[in-house]
């Protein structure tokens, strides 16, 4: 039964992330080490872009995976890590809900358990408590290996009691497999109805669903994963901050943001984390344009006492 159950309990948790049989704490004090049975959603997200040889390619295809490549970055640079975890400016509970679902389409599991485990690597940033530190655990495991270790799996909902408030947010931190199958039904619904009514489109359900879920969305995985990585091994320190955290222009374009990294751990509280005009960070200028339309606001700047310790 004990071996049945290593498979059967993380199928049931693709559906239900809060189902612990023996308690999350259990789980919780398990070793640190690389489990299989958690990295095969990963091995399919990854062998699933091999649909790409069947179904082909067409620009619209393309089209659509870029396009949800950098919406889906937005949603998990801006509204998942500056909004949920930093709390870095204000919107409305309806507005919260939205970026909640917006993110979790991005499959990086719900933004109570993402926002938990982020609080937690900058409480601990590249000390041997850090879950994916690559100069304490080695740049692999920093970038994937975490994730397959069912010990960093559970929400520790002590770290965002802010946000466990909302019942309706741990609700979609429970079953954070809806965003995966929404856009699953979405991309497959309109690939097919372009096949058909659109000819020239070139496209279809399956191939829409190999590019604007499978490619797309292992590509984002990878840059998500490469802010844990490379953003604490390559690039420069502005601040001393005690961690190995770096600022990258080249990181910084591909996350959206993220890349100026020794910039964010330095000051944590701002949206915007190029602290100069030429560090080019567009979830910034977005979160701008969204308070320019009032659906956020109190977005928090960076003080001039930051600016005055930086070299
Ligand atoms: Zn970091
Ligand atoms: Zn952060």
């Amino acid at each position: 039964m004990r071996f049945l159950a290593r498979f059967t309990t993380p199928l049931i948790q693709m559906i239900d992330s809060d189902h612990f049989p023996g308690g999350a704490e259990s789980v919780r004090a398990r070793p640190e080490k690389f489990e299989f049975a958690r990295a095969i959603p990963f091995l399919v997200l990854h062998l699933g872009c091999l649909g790409a040889i069947w179904t082909g390619w067409s620009w619209t295809a393309v089209a659509v995976a870029v396009f949800l490549y950098v919406a889906r970055m937005f949603a998990v640079t801006a509204f998942y890590h500056r909004y949920f975890c930093h709390r870095a400016y204000k919107t409305s509970r309806a507005g919260q809900f939205l970026f909640a679902l917006a993110g979790l389409t991005a499959m990086q599991r719900g933004p109570l358990w993402w926002a938990a485990v982020h609080r937690h690597h900058h409480a601990h940033s590249d000390d041997e408590h850090d879950v994916h530190s690559p100069g304490v655990k080695g740049f692999l495991w920093s970038h994937v290996g975490w994730l397959t270790s069912s010990r960093n799996f559970p929400t520790d909902y002590r770290l965002v009691k802010d946000l466990a408030k909302f019942p309706e947010l741990v609700f979609l931190n429970r079953f954070d497999v809806i965003g995966p199958l929404l856009l699953l039904a979405g991309l497959y619904g309109l690939g097919s109805a372009l096949g058909t009514w659109v000819p020239s489109s070139g496209t279809s359900g399956a191939q829409m669903v190999v590019w604007g879920f499978f490619l797309s969305t292992t590509v984002l995985f990878h840059a998500t994963c490469a802010v844990n990585s490379l953003a604490h091994t390559m690039g420069n320190k502005r601040f001393d901050n005690g961690d190995d955290s770096r600022n990258s222009l080249l990181l910084a374009i591909f996350t959206l943001g993220e890349g100026w990294h020794n910039n964010h751990h330095h000051y944590q509280a701002s949206a915007r984390q190029g602290f100069y005009w030429w560090e080019i960070d567009i979830s910034y200028y977005l979160i701008r344009l969204m308070g320019f339309c009032r659906l956020v606001w109190d977005i928090k700047a960076v003080p001039p006492s930051v600016y005055r310790k930086a070299s």
